[in-house]
């Protein structure tokens, strides 16, 4: 085992193999250089560095020291961002200690939970990455169908403890994609036309605020934070336990693929939209225009029914019969099995993307869509269209933060690459996709944007909600010290 150096206050006493590895790292002997709020390089005593240090029950974590790199990794490789500290707190007491230590420095501050951020925004450069990555414990109470979970908690997690009793929230599609982030900025996935988005299920919270205050909140406490988190994201403070709603959900459930090939796109797409626009709530549908292995581009339709699992067949005899599948998989499922199903198409990896609601897929959008992949083709490039409505559009936009309640549709145009070479090529593809698709799209999808968001975009997408979110802000957050995110401005 590698000895190092112990700091020259206090844990010098202590002798090595009392305490665990963590601690067995060298004290700062210079100054941390590091990056301000204001985007300004600043040096960290080396004290207040150790003292922080200790203070946590997790570690703390510099480059250099065993784990940093890992812990620094997104899943979206192309933010290679070097924080100059990672704290990867062990529970509340640690975040409470991390967000003073962020905000007495003036510290850039991001914040990570699953660690899925498309935009790169939990992982900063310089700054102070709080990890909540360690915080993973659930608990489920069957009877009150309530379940709390910490925010390091993936969805996979949640779903194995849920469907041991029959019972789910909805969340997304991908089972390693975290909770945390994803209800804070909505949440859609298979079960969110029936039960609505993960925030409209999100029943209370712990949040640790920019002040260093512990803050419970309910529908009985501090209700307008609820009210906040439902869709206003990481702005209001660090969320240190989430709890949830739950609804009768399996475990088997109707669903699986349905694929076509790329001749017959335009028609399954016109009937589809035709098709899913008098769909029973229960049924999630995700098309993607998607490239396979053979080079040929295939329509997919990624289905999810969570009615009665005999009522499957009979619901999606229709979009069987958009054309000759050269896949059909469509059969009763175990819900779980149908959530991991598409955790193999998204590794970790470099890509980029946009987005934005739309409201029903017109024969002008999908002919947009095929002719742009038509004429510029690539293999490394997806567009999706994925399914609001149902639940989602009863909600009142004033009654949660998420204000989209309309659309129908969120259409994605995704790209990937492995080397730099791809990065500027990939970029510049989806950005011609989107320049040719956003003229039908309202508003954009929050945890799908967010890479160069202006104040007025932000604006523009909160709708009437944004003064109640800028007057949350100033209540909660004045110095604006949790702005990696689609930021609400305090001053605004
Ligand atoms: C492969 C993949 C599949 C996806 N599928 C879906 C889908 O089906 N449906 C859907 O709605 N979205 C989906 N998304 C988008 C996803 O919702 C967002 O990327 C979301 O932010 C991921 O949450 P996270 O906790 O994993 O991310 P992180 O990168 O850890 O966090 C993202 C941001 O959320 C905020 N945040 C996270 N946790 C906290 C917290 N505890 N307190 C305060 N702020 C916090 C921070 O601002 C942070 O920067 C997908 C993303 C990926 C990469």
């Amino acid at each position: 085992m590698e000895r190092r150096t112990f700091c020259k206050s206090g844990l010098a006493a202590v002798t090595a193999g009392l305490l665990p590895y963590g601690h067995l790292i060298a004290a700062p002997e210079s100054d941390v250089p590091a990056i301000g709020l204001d985007g300004r390089e600043l040096l960290l005593k080396p004290k207040d560095v150790e003292d922080f240090r200790r203070s946590l029950r997790g570690q703390l974590l510099r480059a250099g020291e065993s784990g940093y790199d890992s812990a620094r990794a997104i899943w979206n490789r192309a933010f290679d961002r070097k924080p100059a500290l990672i704290a990867r707190c062990a529970g509340a007491a640690d975040v409470t200690a991390a967000v003073n230590f962020a905000r007495t420095q003036g510290l850039l501050t991001a914040v990570r939970a699953g660690g899925h951020s498309l935009s790169g925004h939990s992982v900063c450069e310089g700054g102070l990455v709080i990890d909540l990555s360690s915080m993973s414990g659930i608990r489920v109470d069957p009877l009150g169908k309530r379940a709390r979970i910490e925010p390091g908690v993936r969805l996979a997690q949640i779903d194995q403890e849920a469907q041991a009793f029959g019972l789910a929230v909805p969340l997304g599609t991908v089972s390693d994609t975290g909770a945390a982030g994803l209800t804070l900025g909505g949440g859609f996935g298979r079960l969110c036309r029936k039960y609505g988005l993960a925030c409209d299920n999100l029943t209370g919270a712990d949040v640790v605020t920019a002040d260093g205050r512990f803050v419970k909140v309910s529908e009985k406490d501090n209700a307008d934070l609820l009210w906040g988190l439902r869709g206003g994201g990481g702005n209001f403070g660090v969320v240190t336990s989430l709890e949830y709603r739950l609804h009768a959900v399996g475990p088997m459930v109707f669903g699986g693929t349905l694929v076509y090939p790329f001749s017959q796109a335009r028609e399954s797409l016109r009937s589809f939209s035709d098709f899913i626009a008098t769909a029973p709530d229960e049924l999630f549908v995700f098309v993607f225009l998607a490239p396979a292995p053979d080079h040929q581009r295939v329509v997919v339709f990624d289905v999810c029914y969570c009615g009665p699992v005999e009522a499957g067949a009979q619901v999606l005899a229709p979009l069987r019969m958009l054309g000759k599948p050269v896949k059909d998989s469509l059969a009763p499922a175990p819900y779980v099995a149908l959530q991991s199903a598409d955790d193999a198409d998204n590794p970790p990896g470099r890509y980029y993307i946009k987005g934005g609601y739309v409201h029903r897929i017109t024969p002008e959008l999908s002919n947009a869509m095929v002719d742009y992949l038509e004429h510029t083709p690539a293999d490394n490039t997806v567009i999706a269209i994925s399914q609001f409505g149902g639940a989602i559009s009863r909600i009142k936009p004033a009654a949660t933060a998420y204000w989209h309640r309309e659309p129908n549709h969120e259409v994605i145009v995704l790209g990937f690459w492995d080397n730099a070479a791809g990065a500027e090529q990939t970029t510049q593809w989806v950005r011609g996709a989107w320049k040719t698709l956003a003229r039908f799209t309202d508003g954009y999808y929050v945890n799908h944007g967010g890479y160069d968001e202006s104040e007025r975009r932000v604006h523009a997408n909160y709708g009437d909600n944004y003064p109640r979110l800028v007057a949350l802000k100033r209540r909660y957050d004045p110095q604006n010290l949790f702005r990696l995110n689609a930021n609400i401005k305090p001053a605004a």
